[in-house]
């Protein structure tokens, strides 16, 4: 049976019923034998059969189907305690069958409230000795024959056993519940940990597609796209702390005709190139502007020492063969060079005068570099 399927208080019925119809039997004959021996109407023992016979079934019966077991049955055992009060008033009180119906009574009600419960079991028990003794009067008659003692030091010592055994069977069941709900508890650890894993992959995930989504397919380079929205950042950054920036803008020469001479895999294959030399300073931001053309966003640098880098770029890329395949490639390059602010203050104005330098060196003959004027 699973954890689930326990309705709540269900082990104290079975456990109640077993004790209280056995020592409701054995009862049955203890008193049955001392009764005996007495002179008692037909009515009280046909009480005394209800009692002992017919009411743990009752109770049983009941218990089952309450919708909180535990608590019903708490109060069926006060119910038994005033019964045990009553019955021992009826009989006269012959003192080791009181004696037994005491102990019982408490230890019962102990189990389940500690001291409390015996001090309940106690109250509830003269409550129903009180009742009978209200109606009929005090009448003690302690004495029991030889074999009603012995059977009833039997009854007592039977009884407790079966309390005993039932305390062991909890403690058992109490165990079980504690490993079963340890292994809930490691399952759901592991369980956690793989959510947990699972969101980290998530986020490494987020921030490569967002990494991705800056980047140029082919190079590697940033994309249009990031350089729109880092432009602006990096121009107020400069305007701020009264620093230059310089944009150097860069086209292939004649790259129609590397795509058309050797192939469009060919043309990919320069611009690669182009791309690695344009990569190797990590705080240049080198983007793929167009299709043939890149530019270098470079914050912080003036426009001497970004005529110089343009320069350098254009004398190393003239002198590169690029081979591909059987094929040995040489192209140049055409920059346009604008700074911060000489030639311009808004990012419109500097790719602006930056076209207009590329514009200048492609139709002053190609592979030279022009600064915005
Ligand atoms: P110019 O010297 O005036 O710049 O001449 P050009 O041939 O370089 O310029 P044009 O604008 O006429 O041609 C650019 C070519 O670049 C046309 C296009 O097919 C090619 N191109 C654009 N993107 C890519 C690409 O991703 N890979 C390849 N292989 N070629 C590309
Ligand atoms: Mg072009
Ligand atoms: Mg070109």
């Amino acid at each position: 049976m699973s954890l689930t399927e326990v309705k709540p208080g269900s082990w104290i019925v079975q456990m109640n019923y077993r004790n209280r119809s056995v020592f409701f039997a054995l009862l049955f004959v203890a008193l049955g034998a001392h009764m005996a021996s007495k002179d008692y109407s037909v009515m009280v023992w046909s009480f005394f059969a209800l009692q002992f016979l017919v009411y743990p079934h009752v109770l049983y019966w009941r218990a089952k189907r309450a919708s909180d077991a535990g608590r019903t049955e708490l109060n069926h055992m006060l119910l038994d305690t005033l019964m045990l009060g009553v019955w021992a008033a009826v009989l006269e009180f012959p003192l080791w069958i009181t004696f037994i119906l005491v102990v019982a009574s408490t230890i019962n009600l102990a189990m389940f409230r500690g001291l409390k419960g015996v001090l309940i079991a106690l109250a509830v028990m003269a409550t129903g000795v009180s009742m009978v003794v209200a109606t009929t009067g005090l009448h003690v008659s302690l004495h029991t024959s030889g074999p009603v003692t012995a059977f009833n030091i039997a009854c007592i010592f039977l009884y407790l056993m079966v309390v005993a055994s039932g305390a062991h069977t909890r403690t058992l069941k109490l165990q079980e519940t504690r490993v079963r709900l340890r292994s809930s508890e490691q399952a759901l650890q592991s369980a956690n940990l793989i959510l947990k894993q699972q969101l980290d992959e998530i986020h490494a995930l987020q921030i490569r597609l967002r990494e991705q989504a800056n980047r140029d397919a082919l190079t590697g380079l940033y994309n249009r796209r990031y350089l729109d929205s880092t432009m602006a950042r990096e121009l107020a950054r400069c305007q701020r702390d009264g620093q230059a920036l310089s944009l150097i803008l860069m086209d292939i020469d004649h790259f129609k005709q590397i795509n058309d001479t050797y192939g469009h895999q060919a043309g990919d294959e320069v611009l690669k190139h182009l791309a690695m030399m344009l990569q190797t300073r990590a705080t240049d931001i080198a983007c793929r502007y167009g299709g043939e053309e890149f530019l270098l966003l470079l914050p912080g640098m003036q426009q001497v020492v970004a005529q110089e880098r343009a320069e350098l770029y254009r004398k190393t890329f003239e002198k590169t063969v690029i081979t591909f395949g059987d094929f040995r490639i040489q192209v140049t390059l055409s920059v346009g060079i604008a700074t911060y602010p000489g030639h311009g203050v808004t990012s419109d104005a500097l790719f602006r005068s930056a076209d207009q330098a590329l514009y200048r060196a492609k139709s002053g003959g190609r592979n030279r570099v022009m600064v915005a004027q």
